[in-house]
């Protein structure tokens, strides 16, 4: 998506607002495949400041990915507001500001400041719900859906080893 910003671009001040679309291709990232259903719904306002041009928006979409507990693909929703300067200056990306990117022409490119609040700000434990039980460490069953007849008690019985350890023995010969 691309905002043509040349009517504001000559008076300081000046406003304008914006609504559309970023459409995304499924992509794989951080190993995780992730899909998008539909495009990304962005609206927003250009301002032209005195360095800078500030963009404000919010983005909303839904992206499905993995659960990182139990696998099973979930959705994601995007509810994200952003606030952005933008120069035409491109030396001046060298100061590391993550929150400012470049535009060149009258023309302002969306989709990779898009991506970059989305995609690049997910979370990285990423789980279908907080109270997720995942998967069965030893035969892989998803115990969302299914029990297994594992027996998973092994973290506690090494814990309880651990405390035997440290607790005198009484066979000991004197
Ligand atoms: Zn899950
Ligand atoms: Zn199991």
């Amino acid at each position: 998506m691309i905002v043509n910003v040349s009517d504001i671009i000559n008076e300081r001040g000046a406003e304008k607002e914006f609504s559309g679309e970023v459409k995304f291709k499924n992509t794989v990232y951080q190993g995780d495949k992730l899909s998008f259903l539909s495009p990304f719904d962005v609206e927003g306002k250009f301002t032209n400041g005195r360095n800078y041009l500030y963009l404000s928006a919010s983005i909303h979409g839904e992206i499905v990915i993995p659960c990182s507990r139990c696998l099973e693909p979930y959705t994601h929703k995007i509810d994200q507001s952003i606030f952005v300067k933008l120069s035409s200056r491109v030396d001046i990306m060298e100061n590391d500001d993550p929150d400012l990117f470049t535009y060149t022409g009258n023309r302002v490119e969306l989709d990779r400041i898009v991506y970059e609040y989305t995609l690049l700000k997910l979370p990285i434990k990423r789980v279908c719900s907080l109270d997720c039980k995942g998967l069965c460490p030893k035969c892989g069953t998803n115990l969302n859906r299914h029990k297994c007849n594992c027996d998973r008690d092994d973290d506690i019985d090494i814990r309880l080893l651990e405390l035997k350890k440290l607790l005198p023995s009484d066979s000991e010969e004197v």
